[in-house]
């Protein structure tokens, strides 16, 4: 990473933590590397999780974040959490349009584009997952998904301040496979392209993007040393502290 803009590391732990999982945010938070660097650190626990993290990372640089949010305020809609209440817990960020939830329940861009709306006008700031499928990666279509997920979800306003992007292309995602650092550096430099011509210059230059998928302490350098990867969104390695601590210190 050769340029000014903030490293930012987020873990995911997706549908994974019970209350035992608190002890390994403490750990975290006394790691030396936490600590030490001006980086943003966050941590995306379930939401039965946010109070009780939260408190957990009480004066500590470590953020708070959530998985989902309703595109609605409020209302009947069972088994939804909506951005107020997610503020409301203690997050003040939140992952939308994983990969995960774009196919398991079906998120198309339009309603990815609702929820961060939504989520952005509540006072919560988004990591925006993009990313293609192996197939679409196949055929040649990885660069053409990705515009058009970035047209379909990223509000007018989107700014530094209210937007990481992610880019996880969906093979890379829990498989232990990631692409390869030329094809990442290549893809994060289209983005930045992309954003100059369809939104603004300081848009691109600014806003961080973040590479996900099967990041691990034993590759997270060639990764995090590319000029335009700012950061990394972690899964399965961010649910040990150590692990997380590990990538995040290969920086
Ligand atoms: P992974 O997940 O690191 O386990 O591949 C990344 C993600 O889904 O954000």
């Amino acid at each position: 990473m050769t340029n000014t803009r903030k490293p930012f590391f987020a873990g995911n732990w997706k549908m994974n933590g019970t209350k035992n999982s608190i002890t390994e945010l403490k750990k975290l938070k006394e790691s030396e590397v936490v600590l030490g660097k001006d980086y943003d650190v966050i941590v995306c626990p379930p939401s039965t999780l946010l109070s009780d993290a939260k408190k957990a990372v009480e004066n500590s640089k470590i953020v708070i974040g959530a998985q989902d949010c309703h595109f609605e305020k409020e209302g009947a809609f069972t088994g939804e959490i909506s951005a107020e209440m997610l503020l409301d817990s203690g997050a003040e960020i939140v992952i939308l349009g994983h990969s995960e939830r774009r196919s398991y329940a079906n998120e198309s861009n339009e309603t990815i584009r609702k929820k961060v709306d939504t989520a952005i006008m509540s006072g919560l700031k988004v990591i925006l997952c993009i990313g293609e499928t192996e197939t679409e990666r196949n055929q040649q279509l990885t660069q053409s998904v990705i515009n058009k997920q970035i047209l379909g979800c990223m509000p007018s306003n989107a700014s530094y301040s209210n937007i990481v992007l992610a880019y996880e292309p969906v093979w890379a995602i829990g498989t232990g496979r990631t692409a390869l650092p030329k094809e990442i550096e290549k893809i994060h430099f289209n983005i930045r392209k992309f954003l100059k011509e369809e939104f603004n210059e300081k848009l691109s230059q600014e806003i961080r993007i973040v590479y996900g998928g099967s990041v691990k302490p034993i590759n997270a350098i060639e990764i995090l040393e590319l000029q335009n990867v700012d950061g990394a969104l972690v899964g399965g390695a961010s649910l040990k502290a150590e692990d997380f601590n590990d990538i995040i210190k290969s920086l």
